[in-house]
């Protein structure tokens, strides 16, 4: 089952050409297709090409419990973001509110590729505003309330949702991820960075200067002050050990906390 979805994606890949990224490089021209494995608009909606995610996964990363157990809780982490974002849209009309939520349900199913491909059970509930994590389901009552204050507090709570995704899913750097975690890790940071800035921009607009909550203020700093990270024609992204090529990698790298 696996090569043949292997063999599809590729095959749509290069009847399409969508998502290959131009590497200027012999060296990355020699290693073969590149997947870009982001998209990202004008206003920094991040979304992950899912298609060639399923690519460039390998299955064969050797998957610990405490990897598992952070892959769970990020399928749901996401899961606030886009169940907190679809309740401001029902409230307030900014476009940030209508265009995120699409993004966050695309890495929601980013991570259940990678759930899948590992045989790990999903522990997401198709009910908006319900999890199964006890920890997220009391972030997500008290968030909500946050956010219903104003639109100012609901632009907030995004970039505070944000910069915590930023930090939960840098801790799989301590868990020893393999290729596929590695590439799911990074493509998920990318498009919570550009989020953040996409919540930070709004605020601006709407008179108020954010100040981190969650990541230390050099990093934070480093996030803002820089433009929306496409993910394309860098190529610094890693061959993995199929010998596939993601071209996720900013060469930026901001993970670090307070
Ligand atoms: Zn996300
Ligand atoms: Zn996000």
């Amino acid at each position: 089952m696996k090569s043949i979805s292997l063999k599809f994606g590729l095959i749509i890949m290069l009847v399409s050409g969508i998502s290959l990224s131009s590497c200027n490089s012999s060296d990355e021209l020699s290693a073969g297709i590149t997947y870009n494995l982001v998209t990202v608009d004008n206003e920094g909606t991040t979304l992950i090409n899912t298609v060639d995610l399923k690519t460039v996964t390998t299955g064969s990363d050797a998957i610990t419990e405490s990897q598992s157990d952070w892959l769970k809780f990020m399928r749901e982490e996401e899961k606030l973001a886009h169940d907190l974002y679809i309740a401001f849209s029902e409230i307030y009309t900014v476009p940030v509110f209508k265009n995120i939520p699409r993004a966050e349900l695309n890495h929601m199913n980013a991570v259940l590729t990678i759930l899948t491909t590992y045989s790990i059970e999903d522990p997401a509930s198709i009910e908006n505003g319900v999890f199964n994590n006890a920890d997220l389901q009391a972030l997500y009552n008290t968030l909500l309330a946050k956010g219903k204050v104003s639109l100012v507090e609901a632009l907030k709570v995004g970039a505070l949702v944000e910069e915590t995704d930023i930090l939960d899913l840098a801790k799989v750097y301590e868990l020893n991820p393999g290729d596929d975690l590695t590439a799911l890790t990074e493509a998920l940071m990318l498009g919570s960075r550009n989020h953040l800035r996409a919540f930070v921009r709004v605020l601006k607009v709407n008179g108020v200067v954010y100040a981190p909550v969650a990541l230390s203020l050099e990093d934070y700093t480093a996030i803002v002050t820089s433009d929306w990270e496409r993910g394309t024609g860098l190529c610094i992204g890693n061959q993995n050990a199929a010998g596939k090529k993601y071209c996720n990698r900013s060469g930026k790298g901001f993970m670090g906390g307070k």
